[in-house]
């Protein structure tokens, strides 16, 4: 069946703009597994350094074998979702693994955190609530937001500046935001503050203490999503909770120390990176999404063979500390080579080094032929970023030695 006129004609439209906008995503393929470097179609074997894969577990053997025996000994999945039959014991086993490399009490997984946070605020909120996020959230903040305000009528949310927190720092502050939600008498209910842990397109760190003790004047619930944190912030990759000391050590039962509500959380980065996100919290907040939460009740689980996998990618997260040292050392060589060939580094501890060049079409000119050198790196520009802020987004990967990291700064020179 050709599609209907009208939807063809307002398609090709959509799409005719993307192309002479020049902001039509062309997917590259690879041929080969995720590594520091990875085999792209029609460009051969290239370094990698655009993948969320910070330590270098996602073809890691103990990672791959996990899978592996998961699909030997349970088969492909459930056929069902997990209240009528759809748990198998590596869920179980995995979101204890969670809860204690995060801290929290319990944890429950999605089949991705994007899912898992669409679940987190439909389910939670209620009307009388209200949600103050930050404008540089990740987008599925943002869409959970707005879907707990259509299906709750009467929850209020607010934006605050890009870790504008205190009203010192400048206006449309967190404690702005959070003075006129105590002074609006239709908020009769909680208070929800919700920040990504580590920013994705800058690679900045949410000031995390600092959002901390405003919540606690108000007795706000405080939500952190650290995709970008995980296997990356703290000592021992635990998150950008760990890197401010508001965490117990492992294994300990979480005390007042561990200072953020709710986590969410990817699986599909550097824990392992085949897919998956989760919440972390206390058990109450995992029972109401068990309970309550739509995704929970209408959608299968993540698969168990991802389910292993990320098991063991934590596991050896936890098992093997020098990754992270691995990775930190490659972040700070990356960032000191990147500077010193001349090219503008936003500065942060995090695995993102965006590298900016203002224009859009410079920034995606500029990895096409970084592509055509051997490396793949991607450029983002407007719409992602704001307009003149367009910029190459490096990501560091404790699989990278210093000479991958040379040779990516050979390549930027010859720009
Ligand atoms: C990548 C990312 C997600 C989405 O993760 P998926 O598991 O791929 O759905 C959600 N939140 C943040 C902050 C992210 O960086």
């Amino acid at each position: 069946m050709p599609p209907t006129p009208a939807f063809a004609t307002r398609a090709a439209s959509i799409l005719d703009g993307l192309r002479s906008g020049g902001q039509y995503k062309h997917l590259q393929m690879l041929e080969g597994p995720m590594d520091a470097t990875v085999r792209v179609r029609g460009y051969g074997e290239c370094l990698c350094f655009c993948s969320n894969n910070y330590l270098g577990l996602a073809n890691h053997p103990e990672v791959i074998e996990a899978g592996r025996k998961a699909l030997t000994d349970f088969g492909a999945g459930t056929a069902s979702v997990r209240f009528i039959c759809g748990t198998f014991s590596p869920h179980e086993t995995l979101e204890r693994e969670i809860a204690r490399y995060m801290g929290t009490a319990a944890s429950y997984t999605f089949v991705s955190a994007w899912t898992a946070n669409e679940a987190v605020f439909p389910t939670l909120c209620e009307p009388g609530d209200i949600i103050i996020s930050d404008e540089l959230n990740h987008a599925c903040i943002i869409d959970s937001i707005r879907l707990a305000t259509v299906i709750k009528k009467g929850l209020h949310k607010a934006v605050y500046k890009n870790k504008i927190i205190t009203a010192d720092q400048g206006p449309g502050s967190l404690e702005e935001a959070i003075n006129k939600a105590k002074a609006n008498p239709e908020v009769t209910g909680q208070i929800w503050v919700v920040t990504d842990g580590v920013f994705s397109m800058e690679g900045s760190v949410g000031d995390l203490p600092a959002i901390r003790k405003l919540c606690d004047t108000v007795g706000a619930m405080l939500v952190v999503d650290d995709s970008h944190g995980h296997g990356v912030m703290g000592a021992l990759g635990r998150g950008t909770h760990e890197h401010f000391g508001m965490i117990d050590p492992v294994g300990a039962a979480p005390s007042a120390a561990n200072r953020v509500d709710i986590f969410t959380g990817t699986l599909g980065k550097a824990l392992g990176g085949g897919a998956g996100g989760f919440v972390a919290a206390s058990q109450q907040v995992i029972d109401m999404l068990i309970q309550r939460g739509r995704p929970t009740l209408f959608s299968n689980a993540l698969p168990v063979t991802v389910a292993a996998s990320a098991q063991m990618a934590i596991e050896i997260t936890l098992r093997e500390p020098q990754r992270v040292a691995r990775l930190r050392d490659n972040v700070t060589y990356a960032r000191a080579q990147i500077t010193a060939a001349g090219f503008d580094v936003l500065k942060s501890p995090t695995a993102i080094c965006p590298i900016i060049v203002h224009d859009t079409a410079k920034a995606i000119a500029m990895s096409k032929r970084l592509l055509e050198l051997g490396v793949f790196v991607i450029g983002f520009g407007y719409p992602v970023v704001p307009e003149g802020h367009a910029r190459l987004r490096v990501q560091i990967s404790a699989a990278h030695t210093h000479e991958h990291i040379d040779r990516l700064v050979d390549a930027l020179k010859k720009l």
